[in-house]
């Protein structure tokens, strides 16, 4: 089948490289032309594991083309995918702006039936919206021309993004017409083997299922990190109560990790646009907005907790592990690590950082400055830092050689916003040692 796909960022590119693996013809389209030009000559932009390989293969099989011409991208796909970016706007809610100049494109161009597919995170009744626009586009050319709006929300993780794609544990299409719905899941056939995970519903529930999935999640973490400040106020290890609750299946294990607060491009936004859509339809979602607080206080604990040990910041150094806002990935959009920085940097401190693949991103991001050292190594970053912080629970630094550590730091101080070493063996070591809600010291 021919598809389109508008927007080649993490949701776009992977849906793009995910669909020609099996064998559709897809043609992805971005405004970008830096970006254009870098996956035209085979560079992904972005790194997601397992993509580039898929991006290079697809490509060369003439499977998976790139361009900035929309024109080009009506004309080829029955379905035109739109996976473009939905940023907060001011007031938190989400900006529709690319989703709309996409919509408005494609009403230029329409000439014959399209399904208009709706990858990216959208409020309630955007499809609407989107469809007027279409219908707006070709009133304005005095044109009739057939097409379907669907609501089709997309639940890959960063980090295990194609896995997520080609096993997904459902697949909502949200449309009024049972036809598009067929041509969706024929589309969709070759990662719908095992058992069926269609849910076809109507279109405003599939964009509120997408706000749900992602506010629930939220609502887990933060309720764990609410709990996780109660437990080192009380003497009470939150890691042993996380095991205790896990236990239940009605709770169970997953996504119930305490640490310095959720980041990423998704949960902050989600969690803020939905609560706006509440607020504009006169309800007020309290619990929401609490979930959003939660975080944000959260997010400054690892800083807290160093003013705490040295006091005044101004002068020292502090070694940070970890910039992206989760592992295996090097987006930083709303990552702990720069709530971090930011809190150090306006303290008088330097930060010496490390991440496996987001270096460049932080580069990017802060560019050059004397308080930001960024660092070839874990080990090269500790060296001479008068602490070290944990933010992003990489592999790598799961298991680190902690008398090496404390030997390169002038005060053994160690923060660990994930909760990823035993306390104990840390205060064998010397170490002075200060986790998420393990206790009063910790
Ligand atoms: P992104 O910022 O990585 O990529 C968006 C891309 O869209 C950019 O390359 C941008 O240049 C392009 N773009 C903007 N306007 C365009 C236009 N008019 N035509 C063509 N391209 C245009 O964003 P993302 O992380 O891939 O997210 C896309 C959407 O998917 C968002 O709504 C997001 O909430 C949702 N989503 C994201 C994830 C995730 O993990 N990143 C997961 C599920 C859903």
């Amino acid at each position: 089948m021919k598809v389109t796909i508008y927007g080649s960022g993490y949701v776009g590119l992977v849906t793009g490289a995910c669909l020609a693996e099996v064998g559709n013809e897809v043609l992805c389209v971005d405004i970008d032309p830096d970006k254009i030009e870098r996956l035209q000559r085979g560079e992904i932009p972005i790194y997601e594991p397992g993509l580039e390989r898929m991006v290079e293969e697809n490509s060369r099989a003439g499977r998976l083309r790139f361009t900035l011409d929309p024109a080009e991208g009506v004309a080829h796909g029955l379905f035109q995918f739109i996976a473009v970016g939905t940023p907060p706007d001011e007031d938190g809610s989400a900006d529709l702006q690319h989703v709309l100049a996409v919509a408005g494109a494609i009403g230029e161009q329409l000439q014959e039936y399209r399904i208009v597919v709706n990858k990216s995170t959208v409020p309630v009744g955007t499809a609407d919206r989107v469809r007027e626009r279409i219908g707006q586009a070709l009133a304005g050319r005095g044109v009739q021309v057939e097409f379907d709006v669907v609501s089709n929300p997309e639940f890959l993780k960063e980090g295990a993004a194609i896995n997520d794609f080609m096993r997904p544990d459902r697949i909502v299409v949200g449309t009024d017409n049972p036809r598009t719905a067929e041509l969706l899941r024929a589309l969709y056939a070759p990662f719908n083997r095992n058992h069926d995970r269609l849910l076809a519903m109507d279109i405003r529930s599939a964009e509120l299922t997408k706000y749900a999935a992602n506010a629930i999640l939220a609502t887990k973490i933060s309720f764990m990190n609410e709990l996780s400040n109660l437990a080192e106020r009380l003497g009470a290890d939150i890691e042993q109560v996380r095991v205790g609750i896990g236990s239940d299946p009605r709770i169970g294990y997953q996504f119930i990790y305490p640490g310095a607060g959720y980041g990423g491009s998704c949960f902050p936004k989600d969690v803020k646009a939905l609560e706006r859509t509440a607020r504009d339809c006169g309800y007020h979602a309290e619990l929401l907005g609490a979930v959003e607080n939660v975080n944000e206080r959260q997010k400054q604990v690892p800083f807290t907790k160093l003013q705490q040990h040295f006091g005044d910041l101004g002068g020292r150094t502090i070694a940070l592990w970890g910039l992206a806002f989760k592992p295996n990935t090097d987006d930083m959009r709303e990552a702990s690590s720069r709530v971090l920085m930011e809190a150090l940097w306006a303290a008088g401190a330097r930060v010496r950082a490390y991440d496996p693949v987001a270096m460049e991103e932080c580069g990017r991001l802060y560019g050059e400055r004397g308080d930001l050292v960024l660092c070839d190594s874990a080990m090269a970053a500790v060296d001479g830092a008068d602490a070290l912080v944990v933010i992003t629970e990489w592999k790598e630094f799961r298991s680190p050689d902690f008398f090496q550590i404390r030997d390169s730091l002038n005060e053994p101080v160690l923060v660990d916003g994930r909760n990823i070493y035993d306390p104990a063996q840390m205060a064998t070591m010397g170490y002075t040692y200060y986790s998420i809600g393990r206790g009063p010291r910790q």
